[in-house]
């Protein structure tokens, strides 16, 4: 279904639209000036790296230095990834982009399982320029399923009572939506079997996030993300059935992607982890060349079982998933192990915050706040909780004993953490000593 390009292929595609946007975009004409021709790798190697400061700076409506459009704009989408206004990076797509973008999701989608005899509940929260769910719109279409667009704007219960009444196959939405649909359908004891595939993106999905919703949904459910995307650059990596969670194949028709060592300053060795270079190869009203997107990855270096001739990748974590304490830096995998043996008990949800908060008079304030569909019976559990956080992170436990750290765990009620208005996130991890 994808096309495979070879290397030198997909090389020569990344020359064609860095001498477009040399040309046509000023932005890209002043960076390149120093460069007269690229025809080789080597030549290739010298072409400026593209920061996100210099995205976030030059980018429509901030500036119109990097497009390559005349103005005023026709035919264009404007998106955003979701940050508060100000903050907030926003993309703008001509429609033929968009296009282009949607028919690689689609075919993710379609490799996914979905298929036209599929009724699709659409489950991301619509409108603030957030992409989600009219991209998902789309691609449904494209595909031929029956589309259910629920959207994560309205109230939950209301959310469970379209399924209930329609029985999707598929769900796709946010592992903080998923989260708390489980938590009501194991509450209300209800028997959702009719769901054969759960699709998710914006956010990680862990082992104990994956168990939470196979006790709702059935151990059968197929549980995927539905792709690793990116606003600027669109599909970046689709999975195939013989993909491990956290591996991808590259679209090579689509995007010329590098993994790069900074530290030794070239390019990384197949089962080397380096920063990922994206060259997006059909984005020509403002090009990405060589941006450095924030994600680590790894060549397999090995062909694919599935007989897709696109090399596949590991993706590594994304930063700001750990806090430290004491000088040492503490995953949240290790908060979640202290509890993941309660939730779908006792009420317990998946949806958490972990709140670190610096004191005036200089200690440390530490709160664990679950959400549950019965907090009053969750309660009994707090002590284990509290216990184990302290077993599982030590400088927690002798923080405490020398009055510098206080530990709370708290249940609270259904969907009452505070979720992004934009996206529908609870922010996990919630480190108030960062700025
Ligand atoms: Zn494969």
């Amino acid at each position: 279904m994808f096309k495979h390009l070879s290397n030198e292929e997909s090389l020569q595609k990344a020359i064609g639209v860095f001498e477009y946007a040399k040309k046509h975009s000023a932005f890209y004409n002043e960076k390149y000036k120093s460069i007269a021709s690229v025809s080789t790798y080597d030549d290739w190697l010298k072409v400026p790296i593209l920061t996100k400061d210099e995205l976030f700076n030059n980018s429509y409506p901030k500036s119109e230095s990097m497009l390559t459009l005349e103005m005023p704009l026709k035919e264009t989408i404007m998106t955003s990834t979701g940050g508060s206004t100000g903050l907030a990076r926003y993309t703008m797509l001509t429609y033929r982009e968009w296009d282009a973008f949607l028919q690689r999701q689609a075919d993710a989608l379609r490799l996914m399982g979905i298929t036209p005899e599929d009724c699709v509940a659409n489950l991301f929260v619509a409108g603030s320029l957030w992409p989600s769910f009219i991209a998902l719109h789309d691609n449904i279409r494209l595909i031929g399923a029956n589309h259910l667009p629920i959207s994560a704007n309205i109230d939950f219960d209301k959310m469970l009572a379209y399924i209930m009444e329609f029985k999707p196959t598929v769900l796709l939405s946010l592992p903080t939506v998923f989260v708390i649909l489980a938590d009501k359908i194991l509450q209300q004891n209800l028997k959702v079997d009719f769901v054969k595939i759960i699709g998710y993106a914006g956010e990680h999905m862990s082992e104990m996030i994956r168990h939470h919703l196979r006790k709702a949904f059935g151990e059968k459910v197929k549980i995927e993300s539905l792709a690793y995307t990116s606003a600027d650059c669109g599909l970046i990596g689709y999975q195939c059935d013989s993909c491990a969670s956290n591996e991808y194949h590259l679209p090579t028709d689509f995007q010329f992607v590098e993994l790069y060592n900074f530290e030794e300053n070239r390019v990384c060795k197949p089962g080397e982890t380096g920063e990922v270079l994206i060259t997006n190869l059909e984005r020509l009203s403002q090009p990405i060349i060589r941006y450095r997107i924030g994600d680590v990855a790894k060549w397999t270096g090995k062909p694919c079982s599935c007989g897709d001739k696109n090399p596949t990748f590991i993706i590594g974590g994304r930063a700001g998933d750990d806090f430290k304490i004491g000088g040492a830096y503490i995953s949240m995998d290790t908060v979640e192990k202290s509890f993941s043996d309660y939730v779908s008990t006792h009420g317990i949800s998946a949806n958490y915050q972990f709140i670190l908060e610096d004191l005036s008079n200089g200690n440390l304030n530490i709160m664990l706040k679950i959400e549950s569909s019965n907090p009053e019976d969750s309660k009994q559990l707090i002590g284990n909780i509290k216990n184990n956080i302290k077993t599982n992170i030590n400088d927690i436990k002798v923080g405490e004993e020398m009055g510098l750290v206080s530990l709370d765990v708290e249940f609270v009620d259904l969907g009452v953490l505070p979720r992004s208005p934009i996206t529908g996130k609870v922010k996990r991890l919630n480190d108030k000593r960062v700025k």
